[in-house]
């Protein structure tokens, strides 16, 4: 026996009990309406299938009605293979190996990836930080934007600023620049005011004082790592596997679909073992997360096979 051996990963009728238990702990709940009071259970009919008994409403459902599963013909059982090879694998999992693992052309291995990976996108609002806790801030360039010639610097590169709470949280965004004025208003946006924040010497966060209850910096170019708890260490831990992920695993990444990326390994990184979730609880998150969102084909097409 094996965690692959869990009846949800083969069989169709285990799946839907599994989601069902994850995504209506309460019992069922009509996605149409939101009543939870009464439903007919159709599942003679079609498998997971119900019908919600409200006068106004009697509409049919299932528990994929609302999520980034609904209206895929791909097995439950598969997509719960999906997520798990997903969740486990630390540097991600490329639409290629999904397409070879999981028996789907490779198109519809990559758009089962990106619907994933909505549902791993947390909303993320809650301001970090607070309570005198430290946050590191700092930015990284990856890939290569279209039609900009390669030069030295950073120009030609897609930027990404990250903010790590030292108590657990990452927050990554896809910025066009990183300049102060684009910068800061994120960081505002995002940390509480009592919070000490740390970077490095960059001049984009000579400001940061104003704002937060402390700033400090260490001083790179002089070689200054770390004075006391004042360091970037751990945001630079976490830029060292999204980056061996992006080169190793998933080496091309579309400028429109980055975001959805650094979504992906916040997720893991916010639901990793040291934090005491390991790779089947990390797979119910983002199961969890998978209602409420929709991914159409239009938004997510596919990058051509390379
Ligand atoms: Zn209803």
């Amino acid at each position: 026996m094996s965690i692959l051996s869990k009846p949800w990963f083969h069989d169709e009728k285990a799946a839907f009990a599994k989601l069902e238990a994850i995504l209506w702990p309460e019992g069922p709940t009509c996605p149409h309406c939101g009543s939870a009071a009464k439903h007919y259970d159709l599942a003679k009919t079609r498998l997971g299938l119900r019908k919600c008994a409200e006068k106004e409403c009697r509409k049919q459902f299932t528990v994929r009605v609302g999520t980034v599963f609904e209206s895929s013909h791909i097995p439950l059982h598969k997509w719960f293979q999906a997520v798990h090879l997903m969740c486990s694998s630390k540097k991600g999992i490329s639409a290629h190996q999904l397409h070879r693992v999981l028996e789907v052309t490779y198109k519809t291995a990559w758009f089962m990836a990106h619907r994933i990976r909505e549902a791993m996108r947390s909303g993320g609002l809650a301001p970090m930080g607070g309570n005198g806790g430290i946050v590191e801030v700092d930015e990284t360039f990856i890939g290569k934007k279209k039609g900009v010639k390669v030069e030295r610097g950073y120009a030609h590169k897609h930027a990404v600023m990250t903010l790590v709470d030292r108590q657990g949280e990452a927050r990554s965004f896809h910025v066009s620049n990183v300049r102060a004025n684009t910068l800061v208003p994120i960081i505002r946006k995002n940390i509480a005011r009592e919070t000490r924040i740390a970077t490095d010497e960059a001049v984009q966060y000579n400001d940061l004082k104003f704002h937060f209850e402390e700033h400090q910096s260490v001083h790179h170019a002089s070689e200054e790592w770390a004075r006391g708890p004042i360091h970037t260490n751990t945001v630079e831990g976490y830029f060292s596997i999204f980056k061996r992920g992006m080169k190793g695993v998933y080496q091309h990444c579309s400028e429109k679909h980055l975001h959805r990326y650094l979504a992906e390994f916040d997720f893991r990184y916010n639901n990793r073992s040291a934090l005491g979730v390991e790779d089947e609880q990390r797979a119910t998150q983002a199961l969890k997360g998978a209602t409420g969102k929709r991914l159409t084909y239009t938004v997510a097409r596919p990058q051509p096979q390379i």
